[in-house]
């Protein structure tokens, strides 16, 4: 006999109990009940907390689609240690005329001296480029509560008695954001209520505010491109950085490389000694070595020496590509998507980085 689908109750998306991660779960034991209702709703009705879950490509489009189709003020957020990684570079080509709210996320990592200022002027810059024009740009740390309460006031001034949809590749941040806001309403009424009422659209989740419109958390997209997802949970730990990340500077004479565990590396060619500063997570152990030597070195000691990845998990890792570039501008940073950027301060240098098949690397004007 074939089974037939169970729908969640408060967001109508297809009830499956396999897997935790996956849009539509509920344990096996839920089915039992009358009324079936999904892990992500039963969370935020009883803890009033959101849930990341990830997307398709497919269902991505379909949210893109939508997003041009209503009337609201889309808050995009991205995570400021992965700015590209978490970009969602489509987007300006879905929203229409909806206004977007840009918010760079885990502030907290960048280091102290950096002015906020600054960083802002930089996301602007960079949003232009990439074909965005928000309305406003913020900094906030979810993680920590900073600036939450500006984000609020941004929200409720630029959505104009409008829904509101927050939208963000997984990763970067949007579920502990959503969850901030809903806490810290909690004593201030006025802003966003936390009266849960599940939304109804499939696969969003709306959070009422005080006006009658809602607030619509919507699933996270997947960006294939990011570290992340060639690494394990384990990995990802030493990976991710928890807080202000202290750069590390290496002074490399020409033919000498830096490896980066075994995730990444990146080969000094030509120029003349100089500094490389690097902005990767501190748990991640930077390996310094002679050119000539460095490929007989990853092949002995991936695994070992140079590692995430750890020796269990050699078999799923993708090969190394290499791509040379040859650094014109002042302040540029060579970018490993997801695993943080090395600055070089002068032009002239001739530099190949190598990433894991897949996994993105760019240049970029110096975030820092
Ligand atoms: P989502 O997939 O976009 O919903 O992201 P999550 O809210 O689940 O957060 C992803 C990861 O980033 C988690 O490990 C969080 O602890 C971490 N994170 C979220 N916000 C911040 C922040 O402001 N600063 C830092 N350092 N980490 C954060």
């Amino acid at each position: 006999m074939e089974k037939q689908a169970v729908h969640c109750i408060g967001c109508g998306v297809e009830i499956q109990t396999e897997d935790p991660d996956v849009l539509g779960y509920a344990p096996k034991s839920a089915l039992e009940k009358e009324q079936v209702i999904c892990q992500r709703c039963f969370r935020l009705k009883h803890y009033n907390e959101v849930q990341d879950v990830p997307l398709t490509d497919d269902d991505f489009l379909k949210i893109l689609n939508r997003l041009g189709q209503v009337d609201a003020l889309i808050v995009k957020i991205v995570d400021i240690f992965d700015f590209n990684g978490s970009w969602l570079p489509g987007l300006h080509r879905f929203v229409g005329k909806n206004p977007v709210l840009l918010i760079g996320n885990k502030e907290d990592l960048l280091p102290k001296s950096v002015k906020r200022a600054k960083m802002v002027n930089w996301m602007k810059q960079q949003a232009k480029e990439l074909g965005l024009q928000p309305v406003d740009v913020l900094l906030v740390s979810a993680a920590k509560g900073h600036s939450i309460d500006e984000a609020m006031a941004a929200i409720d001034h630029y959505r104009n008695g409008k829904d509101v949809y927050v939208v963000g590749c997984t990763n970067a941040g949007k579920s502990t954001f959503i969850n901030r806001v809903i806490k810290q309403a909690t004593g201030e009424k006025d802003v966003i209520t936390t009266s849960y009422f599940p939304g109804t659209t499939l696969d969003m989740i709306g959070i009422p505010l005080d006006d009658g419109t809602s607030l619509f958390d919507t699933p996270g997209i997947i960006n294939h491109h990011q570290m992340a997802h060639f690494v394990g949970k384990n990995e990802l730990k030493v990976i991710t950085p928890k807080k202000e990340i202290k750069p590390m500077v290496y002074q490399l004479n020409e033919k000498q490389t830096l490896f980066f565990g075994g995730l990444s590396r990146l080969d000094y060619i030509k120029g003349g000694r100089r500094p490389f500063v690097c902005y990767v997570s501190n748990a991640l152990k930077i390996h310094r070595t002679k050119l000539e030597n460095a490929d007989a070195l990853y092949a002995r000691q991936l695994g070992d020496l140079l590692q995430p990845p750890g020796k269990g998990r050699l078999a799923e890792f993708p090969e190394l590509v290499r791509y040379e570039f040859s650094i014109k501008e002042r302040k540029t940073d060579i970018v490993f998507s997801g695993l943080g950027w090395v600055t070089v301060n002068e032009p002239g240098a001739v530099v190949a980085a190598y990433v894991p098949k897949g996994v993105r690397v760019m240049l970029r004007r110096s975030l820092i």
